[in-house]
C-alpha cells in the first residue's frame, strides 16, 4: 500500500516528466516539442522558464567549452528535459581535445560552431573530420552579411563551397543554420541582404543540397529559419514535405519567458520583425499551419530524437 505522501510525490514526478506529457499527447502544440537550438542560460530556472512558457517539452543546450558544470545543474533541475552540444574555438589547437572530452562527458554534438573562418577552411575541416570520428552531428552558423557594422562573417562560402564539403566528408552529419543557409532556399539570392523577403525562386541551393546529400540536415531556428518559412506559404508546405525527415525545429530565442518578454533576437536590428515575440512560438505556429499533424511531429520531435540518438 502506498502512502498518501508517496502517492503525491509520484504524481509530482509524473507531472514533470516529458514522457508522461508525450503519452497524453497534450500540450498546446498537439505534439511534444523538442528545441534543437537553445543557448544555455546561466541560471537553471531561466532555461525552464523559456521551455515552460513556450510549451516546449525538452531542449538541446548549445554551450561553450567549460560549461559542463552548468549543464549538469540544469539537467539536475529538470531530469530528462535537456541534452547538450558543445562548441570550442576552432582557431585554437586544443579545440579537438576540448570537443572530444565534451562528447565523453555526454555532449551529443558540436555546436553551435560560429567563428570567423571559411566553411571550407582548415579550422572547420578538422572539426568535420572529428565529428565523423566521434559519430556526432555538427551544427554550423553560416552568415555572409553583417547585422551591424564590423560584425564580420561566419563560416563563409556556403553557396560556393559547401557542396564540396558534403562530398568530401560523407560520414559527417552536418546541421545547417543561420542567414546564408536559409537565404539560399531561393535560387535568386546573392548575399544582398541578411534576410531576403518576398516569394522564393524555386531550385535554391539549400533545397537542392538537402535533397541530394544524406548527410545534410537543417535547423529551423532563429529569425533566419522563421523568415525563410514565412516568405512564401506555398513554397513552405512543399519544402517541409520534401525534407520532412531532415528538418528540425529550433528556436534560438533569447526572450525571457517563452512569450516574447525581454529581447528575443539579441538586439539584431535586421531581425526587428520578431521584436517582442517569442521565436519559438512564431516558428511553431508557422510550421503547424503548413504541414499535416504527422509531419509536424517529425519536425518538432521525432527527427531530433533520431539524429541526436535520444531514447524516447
Ligand atoms: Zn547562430
Ligand atoms: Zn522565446
Amino acid at each position: 500500500m502506498i502512502s498518501r505522501r508517496a502517492f503525491l510525490e509520484t504524481l509530482a514526478v509524473a507531472a514533470a516528466s516529458p514522457m508522461v506529457r508525450m503519452q497524453t499527447g497534450s500540450g498546446e502544440w498537439g505534439s511534444p516539442v523538442f528545441d534543437l537550438h537553445f543557448h544555455l542560460r546561466p541560471q537553471p530556472a531561466n532555461n525552464l522558464a523559456h521551455l515552460d512558457g513556450a510549451g516546449i517539452t525538452s531542449a538541446n543546450l548549445l554551450t561553450r567549452a567549460g560549461a559542463f558544470d552548468q549543464v549538469k545543474a540544469v539537467q539536475a533541475a529538470a531530469p530528462g528535459r535537456f541534452t547538450w552540444f558543445s562548441s570550442a574555438d576552432v582557431t585554437k589547437p586544443e579545440a579537438e581535445a576540448t570537443l572530444t572530452q565534451a562528447v565523453k562527458d555526454g555532449a551529443r554534438g558540436f555546436g553551435e560552431m560560429k567563428f570567423h573562418v571559411a566553411a571550407d577552411g582548415p579550422e572547420l575541416r578538422r572539426m568535420y573530420a572529428l565529428a565523423a570520428e566521434l559519430q556526432v552531428p555538427i551544427l554550423i552558423h553560416f552568415q555572409e552579411v553583417d547585422h551591424f557594422p564590423n560584425e564580420g562573417t561566419w563560416s563563409t562560402g556556403f553557396a560556393r563551397t559547401f557542396e564540396g564539403i558534403l562530398k568530401a566528408y560523407p560520414k559527417t552529419i552536418f546541421i545547417g543554420h543561420a542567414d546564408a543557409f536559409w537565404a539560399n532556399v531561393s535560387a535568386d539570392y546573392h548575399n544582398e541582404a541578411a534576410y531576403p523577403a518576398g516569394p522564393i525562386k524555386r531550385g535554391g541551393i539549400t533545397d537542392r543540397l538537402l535533397g541530394d546529400y544524406a548527410n545534410l540536415y537543417g535547423d529551423l531556428a532563429a529569425n533566419s529559419g522563421n523568415n525563410a518559412m514565412t516568405r512564401d506559404p506555398e513554397f513552405t508546405s512543399g519544402f517541409l514535405g520534401r525534407h520532412q525527415n531532415k528538418l528540425i525545429f529550433g528556436s534560438d530565442c533569447s526572450c525571457a519567458d517563452g512569450r516574447g518578454a525581454g529581447i528575443s533576437q539579441s538586439n539584431n536590428p535586421a531581425a526587428s520583425r520578431l521584436a517582442g515575440k517569442c521565436v519559438a512560438r512564431e516558428t511553431l505556429t508557422a510550421l503547424k499551419k503548413s504541414v499535416p499533424a504527422a509531419t509536424f511531429r517529425k519536425l518538432v520531435w521525432d527527427n531530433a530524437h533520431t539524429l541526436l540518438k535520444i531514447p524516447v
